[in-house]
């Protein structure tokens, strides 16, 4: 009956502010986002580098919004004043949702939430934006599972409008509604998912970097491919998507779909992409994947 009580509080209660635990790619990313669309966040991180080059990726997209008239000087410093970059764990303590985007390694993801969940209110929603780990493994150990989901981001997080909220076993429909309004009212088209490998969008789209892989190995140009699939409408093709995701992200994720469907996902042999890989060519992130950068 209390759980009852407290699910139900969730559901009515507002999402006036944000936690972010990490300030990476998608910490910052997401920090950012919840700033801009008026609900303020705390960014937390272990490391004080991370927590400057969040908020200066923070700042350059602020600066490229003023460079064409899109964002005042008072929006700037409005956005920025509503991050609060942290080294301590102590300033998550009243917020009310938690984006957990740490390192994706569950022992890490499993600390985190364990030690922030005891620090919350008991009314709280703790989320994690995990590409690949099983939200009920995430929650196994958590007080309050129900009011626990998956909020998954898509990098760059300030572009992609989706956001997969992923339900676990034991979530709740308060933490889901909760979680789908915050989304929203952030400025994202979030979409309700159940949890297994890929989630959604890489179960459609590993499949489809799987048939291109295929292609490559029979003769293929990946130049061409791309260009292709520009024609056909698609903002960009297959080499130069897996660069932005990055090769080694996407050489995880494939082995995360193969061992959720083996026999629809089994890995290839002499996969193009895995070659990369193994010449330490990770995409945009060092300079050189299937393209190069500078
Ligand atoms: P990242 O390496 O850029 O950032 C991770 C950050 O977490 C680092 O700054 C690190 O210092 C920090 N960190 C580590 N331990 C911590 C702790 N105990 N407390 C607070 N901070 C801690 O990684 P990322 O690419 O931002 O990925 C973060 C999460 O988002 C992962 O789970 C990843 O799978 C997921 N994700 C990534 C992408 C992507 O394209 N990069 C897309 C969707 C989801």
């Amino acid at each position: 009956k209390k759980k009852a009580k407290i699910a139900s509080k969730a559901a009515t209660k507002a999402i006036n502010t944000a936690g972010v635990l990490g300030a990476g790619i998608m910490g910052g990313g997401i920090a950012y986002q919840s700033a801009v669309k008026g609900v303020p966040a705390v960014m937390k991180d272990i490391r004080q580098d991370a927590l400057d080059l969040g908020m200066s990726e923070a700042m350059k997209i602020l600066n490229k919004g003023m460079q064409i008239g899109k964002v005042s000087v008072e929006k700037m410093a409005k956005t920025l004043s509503a991050i609060k970059p942290t080294l301590n764990n102590d300033d998550v303590k009243p917020v009310d949702i938690v984006v957990e985007a740490v390192v994706e390694n569950p022992k890490v993801k499993d600390a985190v939430l364990c030690e922030v969940e005891g620090l919350l209110a008991d009314d709280a929603i703790l989320t994690s934006n995990t590409s690949t780990i099983s939200i009920d493994l995430l929650a196994k150990n958590l007080k309050r599972p129900e009011q626990f989901c998956g909020m998954h981001f898509f990098n760059p997080v300030h572009k992609m409008p989706l956001v997969e909220v992923i339900r676990g076993e034991k979530t709740s429909d308060e933490t889901v509604a909760a979680v789908v309004a915050y989304a929203s009212a952030i400025g994202k088209s979030p979409i309700v998912v159940r949890d297994c490998p890929g989630f959604f969008v890489n179960r459609v789209l590993f499949p489809y970097f799987r048939g291109f892989s295929q292609l490559l190995q029979e003769g293929a140009d990946f130049r061409q491919v791309d260009k292709a699939m520009e024609k056909f409408g698609w903002p960009m093709g297959p080499s130069y998507l897996l660069d932005v995701v990055g090769i080694d992200t996407a050489v995880h994720c494939v082995g995360v779909m193969a061992d959720g469907f083996p026999e629809r996902m089994s890995a290839l042999a002499n996969d193009p992409v895995e070659l990369l890989y193994k010449q330490d060519k990770y995409g945009q992130k060092n300079g050189a994947g299937f393209f190069a950068y500078s």
